[in-house]
């Protein structure tokens, strides 16, 4: 039998078939529809009886290409790429829940993945628990009888809370739970959840596995027995990756290990330099030495992803100075570009979050998330260290 390939090669060789051009660079795909040898050809494409591309909307082969490549990173079965990360995480959700079913989701969530749960999903019947990151043993009994979903996110955004991912899919087995996490801040370089029993893997592709800032994208990837549902679902419904973005997804992640590498030696050096600052009350790092979970991080991660986050000493107030004095590094709310950027999550991406939420996942005002990017970093610190003397 061959050898399995390893994930630097795979992300690299796994290429649609070249075409009569031979090109060595798979070419964009830009077309809405495919034509048909014959009535007989389309009718038998429709019937499934035929592989084949049909409408860009089902199928295309730069979309092809990259679940393909997302599907052998994560390890899963199949996928669906999505418009952005939210319809990765809405279509997860609405696709394989019904009215009456429950969810038991983490607490440390994306903000809008909690707008989903608490403000679109109850609209159709399906209710959600949160279950607190820091309080593991109360999980099971949140779990009801109609529940059938685990949702969870680790390493979380942005208070880089981790969750252990065998122990939850134990959980989630135990009570027949569909399994889901939202693996975007560690991508698959880093973290691989089915191997610790997800059913269902998600992405933000518009994050790392983008790594340049440029386009809006998401994944799903996993068991083959629910990703069918979600073919299904997202056919019909039409939140379907552009072949232009499959086309840049699938570019990126030919340098994703490359990348990962780079953004986790930049980060560790910020978190150790944050975390000797007197004007820093603590530095949230997975693999820093004062993270509480940091032997857990060793457990399920390959190395602490590209985000750091810290709690400046005197709140928004400082907060506030602190960003305002930033030169180089770019005052921004995505994360996972080439470039660094800071942002503040209490008035920002979790903003939606009523007080006494935010206070529950560590999102203090105080709280600042630094996405490290892919510059020297010496100038990265040059910066940091300068907006933090006043
Ligand atoms: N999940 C996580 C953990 C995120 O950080 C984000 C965006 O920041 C999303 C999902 C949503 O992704 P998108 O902006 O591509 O819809």
């Amino acid at each position: 039998m061959a050898k399995k390939r390893k994930v630097e090669t795979d992300s690299i060789r796994i290429q649609t078939p070249v075409s009569r051009q031979r090109e060595h660079s798979v070419p964009l795909y830009m077309t809405s529809g495919f034509t048909f040898e014959s009535a007989e050809h389309a009718r038998a494409l429709f019937a499934n009886e035929l592989e084949g591309n049909v409408y860009s909307r089902y199928s295309n082969p730069n979309t092809d290409e990259f679940i393909k490549k997302i599907c052998t990173l994560e390890g899963a079965e199949s996928g669906v790429a999505t418009a952005s990360g939210m319809a990765a995480i809405f279509v997860t959700l609405a696709g394989l829940l019904k009215q009456g079913d429950h969810i038991l989701a983490s607490r440390s969530l994306f903000g809008s993945s909690h707008q989903i749960l608490s403000q679109v999903l109850p609209r159709w019947g399906i209710s959600f628990t949160y279950a607190d990151i820091h309080n593991t043993e109360s999980w099971e009994s949140l779990i009801q009888e109609n529940t059938r979903m685990l949702f969870l996110e680790t390493p979380s955004n942005p208070g880089l809370d981790l969750i252990d991912l065998a122990w939850a899919g134990k959980l989630a087995k135990a009570h027949n739970l569909i399994y889901a996490v939202d693996n975007c801040f560690a991508t698959p370089c880093l973290q691989r959840p089915i191997e610790f029993g997800a059913d269902i893997v998600q992405h933000s592709a518009t994050k790392f596995i983008d790594g340049q800032g440029r386009a809006i994208g998401g994944v799903i990837a996993g068991r083959e027995e629910f990703i069918e549902d979600l073919r299904f679902f997202a056919r019909h419904t039409g939140p379907a990756m552009s072949p232009f973005n499959a086309w840049l997804f699938s570019k990126s992640l030919e340098t994703l290990p490359v990348r990962m590498d780079r953004h986790c030696d930049n980060a560790e050096i910020i978190a150790d330099f944050l975390g000797d600052h007197k004007k820093v009350n603590y530095v949230k790092y997975p693999f820093h030495k004062d993270h509480p979970q940091k032997s857990l991080a060793r457990k399920q991660m390959k190395r602490g992803g590209g985000v750091v986050c810290f709690e400046i000493d005197g709140g928004y107030e400082k907060s506030k100075l602190f960003i305002d004095r930033i030169e180089m590094l770019s005052r921004s709310a995505n994360l996972g570009d080439t470039r660094t950027i800071v942002t503040h999550p209490a008035s920002t991406t979790h903003s939606k979050l009523s007080d006494e939420e935010r206070e529950a996942v560590g999102i203090t005002p105080g709280l600042i998330r630094i996405a490290v990017g892919l510059e020297n970093s010496d100038d990265i610190l040059l910066d940091i260290e300068q907006a933090l003397s006043y």
